[in-house]
């Protein structure tokens, strides 16, 4: 008979934390923060409001956390240079 076993689904470590993080023009939990280490820059999107960044302070030891650090300050400079 075909009795189905039951696979064990085993919980795997988590190997990366998605790199997904606050927005703060629209408060989704939606920017996406790519590194391209290479190229010294890296890329900020928001996957809900559209909200595009390029930070280019990105050397050999920056994470996308760091990224979103500088990503957070520009974006409140900016905010604050249109008054
Ligand atoms: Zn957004």
């Amino acid at each position: 008979m075909g009795r189905r076993r039951r696979q064990k689904v085993r919980k795997r470590p988590q190997k990366r934390i998605p790199d997904v993080y606050d927005c703060p023009e629209c408060g989704n939990t939606a920017i996406k923060i790519e590194v391209y280490k290479e190229k010294q820059f890296a890329s900020v999107k928001c996957g809900a409001c559209g909200l595009e960044m390029i930070i280019d302070e990105v050397n050999p030891l920056t994470e996308a956390v760091d990224v979103y650090g500088t990503f957070i300050d520009e974006y409140y400079k900016e905010r604050s240079e249109e008054e």
